[in-house]
């Protein structure tokens, strides 16, 4: 687990606001949110609302900037045998994927997010070690209606329906699920763009779908010491962009896509109820893995032997600010 000056902090959290947008110039919206200087501070103006976190990030950080801060010491603990979780929560629309960089484009003007950057660090470090041989796999899922759809499968994406699995250890093993071995970020990178090609095209893609399931990008990286005593250290990191965060209401949704709305808030609810539970101080008690696919899907890589790392991302908006709000909530909750 993290730990600052003795104490143990199972997850961290950081915000990151965006620019305004086009859309939102456009309607004239005001911003109506700060991150005060030098210090992880969220400030809504012109009131005494105010949350402080692990980080805050204004809408001026650079994606460089965020991975450096936030997430590169804790990808280090992968190498000593720690599972890793990073994971992207918030409404439609301020930055979820940006930050994660779950669409990975070759583009040069797009700055990369936090999986490329990862990645890179992972296989960098691998290449260090002349001690320990190394092997990688990523596997590629989304949850969606409390499904999970394995985006690795060259089948048809209907069939590839796949189940998790608890060992008695109380590790997670997801049944059936494609995972590749890969030996450079290139070749992964080209299978995250494989999963994400899958995501939008298979057979329940529709309209906003994407914003209303969980993609769940995995590495499981095995260690072996063939000259010290043959070990095997085994860790896995997730790095999970979470279905917006918007509740169902605001859509005007009913009948099936209530139904979706009620299921992925679900999956939340049951991420925040964890966490919180996490957090507490103290806490050896009932950890409440049990509510939903997705927390069951990360229950050996949330708490215990595992560091996570939570970016809660918002608009500035004053139109959001509801919206906004409750992610900072949210994020609150989780420290
Ligand atoms: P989400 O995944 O949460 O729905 P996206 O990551 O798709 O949101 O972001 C929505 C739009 O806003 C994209 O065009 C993205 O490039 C842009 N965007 C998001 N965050 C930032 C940022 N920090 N700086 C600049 N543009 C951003
Ligand atoms: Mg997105």
């Amino acid at each position: 687990m993290g730990e600052e000056s003795g104490k143990v902090i199972p997850v961290r959290v950081a915000v990151r606001l965006r620019p305004l947008n086009t859309k939102e110039l456009r309607e004239g919206c005001q911003e109506c949110i700060e991150i005060t200087q030098d210090s992880p501070q969220v400030v809504v103006t012109g009131t005494d609302k105010a949350f402080t976190y692990d980080y805050a990030y204004p809408a001026d950080s650079s994606q460089g900037y965020v991975y450096e801060t936030a997430v590169k010491n804790v990808v280090k603990n992968l190498f000593k045998g720690y599972n890793v979780t990073v994971l992207a929560y918030g409404q439609t629309g301020t930055g979820k994927t940006h930050t994660m960089g779950t669409t990975y484009t070759r583009d040069d003007d797009i700055e990369p997010g936090i999986i490329p950057r990862a990645v890179k660090d992972i296989f960098d470090g691998v290449a260090e070690q002349n001690e320990c041989e190394y092997m990688v796999k990523v596997s590629f899922i989304e949850l969606y209606k409390e499904n999970l759809f394995d985006l690795l499968s060259n089948g048809n994406r209907d069939d590839c329906s796949v189940d998790i699995r608890e060992d008695p250890k109380g590790g997670i093993k997801i049944v059936g699920l494609t995972e590749i071995p890969v030996t450079s970020l290139e070749e992964t990178m080209k299978c995250l763009e494989h999963g994400a090609m899958n995501r939008a095209t298979g057979a329940t893609a529709m309209n906003a779908h994407s914003s209303r399931s969980h993609a769940i990008f995995s590495l499981h990286i095995q260690q072996s010491n063939s000259k010290k005593d043959e070990s095997i250290v085994c860790s896995k990191f997730h790095l999970v962009d979470l279905a917006g965060s918007e509740r169902a209401k605001k859509t005007g949704a009913t009948g099936v896509r209530f139904k979706e709305g009620v299921n992925i808030n679900k999956g939340l609810l049951a991420l925040g109820n964890v966490i919180a539970a996490l957090c507490e101080e103290g806490n050896r008690g009932h950890i409440p893995y049990r509510d939903s696919k997705l927390t069951r899907l990360l229950q050996d890589s949330l708490g215990g032997n595992s560091h996570t790392v939570m970016v809660a991302c918002v608009s500035p908006a004053d139109s959001n600010l509801e919206e906004t709000l409750s992610t900072l909530r949210y994020a609150d909750r989780a420290r």
